[in-house]
């Protein structure tokens, strides 16, 4: 009887092993496994680590949508994180949820120093290009107020095109550039990269162009824990999480992995 049980125990074992989901689940495993244990490869956490790091934000929900690995990864090793919310996420008038949606979200993430900036001229809207001058003044206060040595925000297509988006990389950029005073001299600017729509869906696939186009830029890998942490970010995004974006978190390699290069 124990040998039939044993037998049975086995063969089912075999029948699931050799299914072609199950293959290509464990290769993705171990790809995500060997990625994040090369130090080489998932050089970002080197640059954070002990220092006081920024995460700027348009919206809420930017913060595990695209940057979750990143943000992680400051959690773990940065000596301080602040996340920095443009706007309350008020397009289809929601403004009201979620920014406690974000608050839920970070918990997730690691990140407890949050703000989230209501200011009728920064409003989340595709079509608007937020005002640089105004822009620069928050970024300003906030580098100087918690002596922060590395930002990080957008790049100039915002991953998704945004305008929102787009606008934080054009204020961040010009800061960084015309600022000579102590406060803005010493920080370190970062851009999330933005890659092609064939790599933005390939998920963890995506490490064979991520490491062919690495270059000088930063990269940052989800470990698994990581991405549990991710999904159950995005899941806190409650009003957000509509088909669309159940896709999104499955098959997104901002999920599982962020590109950082410098600005400046
Ligand atoms: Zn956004």
């Amino acid at each position: 009887m124990d040998g039939n049980i044993s037998y049975g125990l086995y063969t089912f074992i075999v029948k699931i092993a050799s299914t072609s989901v199950f293959q290509v689940s464990l290769l993705i495993v171990v790809v995500m496994m060997l990625a994040y244990h090369s130090t080489n490869l998932n050089d970002w956490c080197t640059v954070v680590a002990q220092k006081n790091v920024l995460l700027v934000i348009a919206h809420p929900d930017d913060e595990c949508m695209f940057f979750s690995p990143c943000a992680q990864a400051m959690a773990k090793y940065a000596e301080n994180v602040y996340l920095l919310c443009i706007s309350d996420g008020d397009y289809h008038g929601m403004g009201k949820i979620r920014p406690k949606e974000l608050i839920k979200s970070c918990k997730f993430l690691g990140i407890d120093r949050i703000e989230i900036i209501f200011n009728k001229f920064l409003q989340d809207d595709p079509n608007a290009n937020w005002d640089k001058k105004l822009l620069k003044k928050i970024f300003r206060d906030r580098i100087c107020q918690h002596r922060i040595n590395v930002i990080v925000t957008f790049d100039e297509y915002g991953v998704s095109g945004h305008a929102n988006h787009i606008s934080l990389y054009h204020a961040l950029n010009e800061l960084i550039h015309e600022e000579s005073d102590d406060c803005i001299a010493q920080i370190e600017a970062f851009a999330l990269k933005s890659v092609n729509v064939i790599r933005k869906y390939i998920g963890i696939m995506d490490i064979i162009w991520t490491i062919l186009l690495k270059g000088n830029s930063y990269v940052c890998i989800n470990s698994f824990g990581g991405c549990i942490a991710s999904q159950l970010a995005m899941r806190a995004h409650a009003s957000q999480f509509v088909w669309f974006r159940r896709l999104y978190v499955i098959f997104s390699r901002y999920m599982l992995i962020n590109t950082l290069e410098r600005i400046g």
